[in-house]
């Protein structure tokens, strides 16, 4: 696998895939004006192949027309929310704090931290989400967690990507936070890994499911107090020997679907530290804030 970041092969975030062509898809030599690529764009729509696959596409959606992924109301696409679920989801912006991600109530201005940042620094660099943990987020975290909803992973990681647009920039590596194996044989997969897969896809950055490692298995966090979830999580992460060189000097970013108290990232990114990551990010799709849950 090559790490090379090669951030301008990288699509944009939601971008329409439509495969016409663009202007600059045609050879120099025909150097054709605007008017021009828009006419060949106007007859392509006519192509047998567009009409063919026009026509599939109706019948799919005329058996099985689109609904919101989360309360199954008609929508306009598929695999989209509706209005009212939309109108629902808890999306953090900017303000936010520098470090942490969580939001301000008012604009302090540019890298500003947060007074739980300062007084209680994380052991990773910078964490992002793409909303609070309440709501439609919390649904979508839900279904793909236990309603064994795995096409949501795609939706979900479009939205990852546009809240971590900074943090993936810079990166070298995904990895997700692991699942013990004996979890993993219950529940069947890892709803972390379905994410990061779907964030390496939209983005390019490689993504690596085995070089972070969960050796032992813990309880689960609930319900514990911050020094019980630290010693919980003792010894719990390793690296896999074999994929050292992997992290060694490399940008990271760890990926899981919620950050509750930061616990279990903060375990993952002092064992990345030691193997010498660079920089190590954390992005999930929610996190939990004062009142969330
Ligand atoms: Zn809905």
């Amino acid at each position: 696998m090559s790490l090379t970041h090669k951030s301008s092969a990288r699509p944009l975030p939601g971008a329409d895939t439509t495969d016409l062509p663009d202007v600059a898809d045609f050879p120099a030599s025909e150097t054709p004006d605007i008017a021009d690529a828009g006419w060949r764009r106007f007859l392509r729509r006519f192509h047998p192949r567009h009409i063919a696959g026009g026509a599939l596409r109706t019948g799919v959606e005329l058996l099985y027309p689109p609904q919101c992924v989360t309360c199954e109301a008609a929508t306009a696409t598929p695999f989209s929310l509706c209005v009212t679920c939309w109108n629902a989801m808890p999306l953090i912006s900017k303000p936010y704090c520098e470090r942490l991600g969580t939001p301000f109530a008012v604009d302090y201005g540019m890298g500003m931290l947060s007074p739980a940042a300062i007084a209680d620094p994380p052991r990773f660099d910078r964490a992002r989400a793409v909303a609070r943990h309440k709501d439609t987020a919390r649904d979508l975290v839900g279904r793909l967690k236990y309603g064994e909803r795995l096409d949501l992973a795609t939706l979900m990681a479009k939205m990852m990507v546009q809240a971590g647009r900074d943090v993936l920039e810079e990166a070298d590596l995904l990895v997700p936070v692991p699942m013990h194996r004996f979890r993993l044989w219950r529940r069947r997969y890892n709803q972390a890994a379905l994410l990061a897969n779907a964030v390496s896809r939209q983005t390019g950055v490689p993504v690596n499911l085995d070089a972070l490692r969960r050796i032992r298995h813990t309880r689960a966090q609930v319900g514990l107090r911050r020094p019980e979830r630290q010693q919980n999580l003792q010894g719990a992460f390793g690296i896999a020997p074999e994929h050292q060189g992997l992290i060694t000097g490399r940008r990271v970013v760890v990926i899981d679907d919620v950050r509750t108290t930061g616990s279990t990232l903060n375990a993952c990114a002092h064992i990345l530290r030691k193997a010498g990551a660079a920089r190590i990010d954390v992005l999930t799709f929610t996190l939990v804030a004062d009142g969330d849950i």
